[in-house]
């Protein structure tokens, strides 16, 4: 008997953020993998294994998933927001490229979620109404000069961005740096949205601009959201502004 693989998004926080598709998926696995606080986020069922994992052992945590599905178990593997969006999914896909011939036989299935730049967009408008790209700023998987060429090639082609990944204890200087090279591109007053621990119980959200951005003001549980010289903030009496990209762009910009 062959076993199955799921691995599930959760979303970024809220528990009415998880799909029902993810809820049902977490229900009927024996055994859930995954980083142990987003394991905690898992509703508990009885019976089941849980099996957490520091948060930097992508490879190994998905080779696990996969010998338990190969031998026979019903396997969860959760992911915060989407599994696709710098997550688990590919580190499955990688091992199964590179394992046994048996992992290319089980099924598996990639379960969606609300990644956290769409979180965060909702929080203050649409700021990603129009062309946007998302990058990550950890140089732990990819070269320093690549992100840059990446910023410097978004900025100028007129994306928006949204920086998954900002900064870390390990990574100090990075957002600091690439908040530079933005300035170079971008008018000093691009609106700039840090949008940190979206659906949590300390979620806060800070609007900005690019001049005054503080890398300070991120860390890791932070998206921060970058404008293009299109976007727009719109001030309302006794409410937070809005934040929107509006859909069309003139051809005198083309
Ligand atoms: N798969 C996840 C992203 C993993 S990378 C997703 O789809 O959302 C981890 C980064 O995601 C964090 O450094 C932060 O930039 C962002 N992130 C995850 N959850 C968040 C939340 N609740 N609020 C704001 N940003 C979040």
């Amino acid at each position: 008997m062959t076993g199955r693989l799921a691995v599930v998004g959760l979303g970024p926080g809220d528990a009415r953020w998880l799909t029902p598709e993810a809820e049902t998926a977490l229900g009927a696995a024996d055994a859930l993998f995954g980083y142990g606080p987003y394991l905690d986020r898992a509703p508990a069922r009885a019976g089941q294994r849980r099996h957490a994992s520091d948060n930097r052992e992508e490879g190994a945590r998905a080779r696990a998933a996969l010998e338990s599905a190969a031998a026979g178990a019903n396997v969860a593997l959760v992911s915060g927001g989407d599994p696709g969006v710098f997550a688990m999914a590919s580190a499955v896909c990688e091992q199964v490229e590179q394992g046994p011939p048996a992992w290319r036989e089980l099924e598996l299935a990639i379960v969606p979620g609300v990644t956290a730049m769409l979180a965060v967009a909702a929080r203050v408008g649409a700021p990603l109404g129009h062309d946007f790209c998302a990058l990550s700023l950890s140089d732990n998987l990819k070269p320093w000069p690549v992100i840059e060429r990446r910023l410097d090639a978004a900025a100028q082609a007129g994306f928006v961005l949204a920086l998954y990944n900002p900064i870390s204890q390990s990574r100090p200087w990075q957002l600091a740096t690439a908040f530079e090279r933005l300035r170079g591109h971008l008018p000093v007053t691009t609106p700039t949205i840090f949008g940190r621990a979206v659906g949590r119980a300390d979620e806060s959200i800070v609007v900005t601009t690019l001049e005054a951005a503080d890398p300070a003001g991120a860390d890791m549980a932070t998206l921060v959201i970058v404008g293009s010289a299109q976007t727009r903030v719109v001030p309302r009496p006794g409410q937070a502004p809005l934040v929107y990209t509006p859909r069309s762009i003139g051809s005198a910009l083309a």
